[in-house]
């Protein structure tokens, strides 16, 4: 990976210089109450480092989807209060996020104070990449620094546009993400697998495909895995499986075997005829035993097995995508176990174990190992494109 600056090639007396952070406060919110401040608090490191070297700290952000469209309802003043109380520090709103009445307010601020600008998208210029925005909000700093990675897939005004106009650095949590991503697949220690899991082969197909030429091992789990069961002349019941995309599953085994990569699917799994928690009809069957009118819902016990045995001899592991339907019981329990076991090979040391994405780490979180994993990226689509082997533009940018 092309190297990038950090916060440490700033100048360590930052007093009274405005730093741009382009920070992700796209939190969810429900009943007027942010429901999850994940993304709040992953930002409060870095802009408590910039306010403490004296930095007029300067928050961009995008907020939903207004699409150049004004909207109280996805103004980041919602946000002032919630980050005030998360650092404990006063938090000032500014009402655009470039243009004259944004750069009057700012000449008010003192050294280490923080404030929120309005909502990038309230711009159409935001999503266009539009080069005028990019300079009104250059204008408004002395140095950029981006701090997330999850939106970094997008090259858009305050993401890529204006890291082209001012010296530009990864903030804390995008350095480690960054370190993190390329330990597991930019350079790893091998042998190196990847369990890649969730609904459909459809949405994947990118990941897999890179993935095959990258990595030793290849776990395919969840629906998609049905897919490459069927491309083996499985009968699969009526379980999940994308039927038209047979030939694609083929090419991804004829192409792991060009590259010597051993693809994993389940030989036993759980099904049900019925799609409900505990259902009456669950069984766990060799693959070959599924009845027309039973579909598969997670990988079987001694599959599980098997895939932890091959843990056991890898050092590195990316994970994307749950094995099972694991929002419904039974159905977690493949996933649960194997996380399990990679989570106790991370702290045994023999393991670097890096996962993202949204279900995958709702998934983790319930087998409780977040905290045992070496890296959970809770970025959705931008792990995803990375896992496929893309250049993200913010990234990019960050690397010039
Ligand atoms: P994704 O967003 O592609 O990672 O897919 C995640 C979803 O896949 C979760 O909601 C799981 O319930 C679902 N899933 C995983 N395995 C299966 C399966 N065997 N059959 C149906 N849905 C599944």
């Amino acid at each position: 990976m092309a190297a990038f600056k950090t916060l440490d090639d700033l100048p360590a007396d930052l007093t009274g210089k405005r730093v741009l952070v382009r920070v992700d406060f796209n939190v969810p919110f429900l009943d007027g109450a942010i429901s999850d401040d994940t993304r709040l608090r992953a930002a409060v490191p870095t802009i408590e480092e910039l306010s403490d070297k004296g930095a007029i700290v300067l928050l961009l952000s995008h907020f939903g989807r207004p699409k150049g469209q004004v909207r109280p309802d996805m103004s980041l003043a919602l946000l002032v209060r919630p980050l005030s109380e998360l650092t404990g520090r006063p938090v000032r709103f500014i009402e655009d996020c470039q243009g004259p009445e944004a750069e009057r307010a700012i000449t008010t601020m003192m050294a280490g104070s923080i404030g929120i600008l309005e909502n990038t998208r309230f711009h159409l210029g935001e999503e266009e990449n539009d080069p005028a925005l990019a300079r009104g909000m250059a204008m408004l700093g002395d140095y950029y620094v981006n701090d997330a990675f999850s939106a970094a897939h997008r090259a858009h005004a305050s993401t890529e546009g204006v890291a082209h106009l001012l010296p530009s650095f990864a903030g804390r949590a995008m350095e480690a993400e960054l370190t993190a991503l390329e330990k597991a697949l930019g350079d790893p220690q091998r042998p190196l697998a990847a369990v890649v899991g969730g609904a459909k082969v459809s949405s994947k197909l990118a990941v897999l495909g890179h993935l095959v030429s990258k990595v030793d091992h290849l776990i395919i789990g969840g629906g998609m895995a049905n897919t490459f069961l069927a491309a083996r002349g499985v009968n699969v019941g009526k379980s999940l499986c994308e039927h038209d995309l047979v030939g694609e599953a083929e090419a991804i085994f004829a192409k792991a075997e060009a590259a010597n990569c051993t693809i994993h699917l389940p030989y036993d799994v759980v099904i049900a005829k019925e799609f409900a928690p505990n259902p009456p009809s669950l069984r766990t069957v060799n693959v070959h035993e599924v009845e027309p009118d039973e579909m598969i819902l997670d990988v079987g016990p001694a599959a599980v097995e098997a895939l932890s045995d091959v843990l056991k001899n890898c050092r590195t592991l990316v994970w994307n995508g749950p094995l099972g339907a694991f929002e419904t019981p039974p159905f977690e329990a493949a996933t649960v176990a194997l996380a399990t076991f990679a989570a106790a090979l991370t702290e045994g040391g023999s393991l670097v174990s890096v996962a993202g994405g949204g279900d995958t780490v709702a998934a983790l979180n319930m087998a409780g190992v977040v905290p045992d994993f070496t890296f959970v990226s809770t970025a959705g689509g931008a792990f995803l494109e990375w896992m496929e082997g893309k250049t993200l533009p913010g990234v990019a940018a960050l690397q010039q």
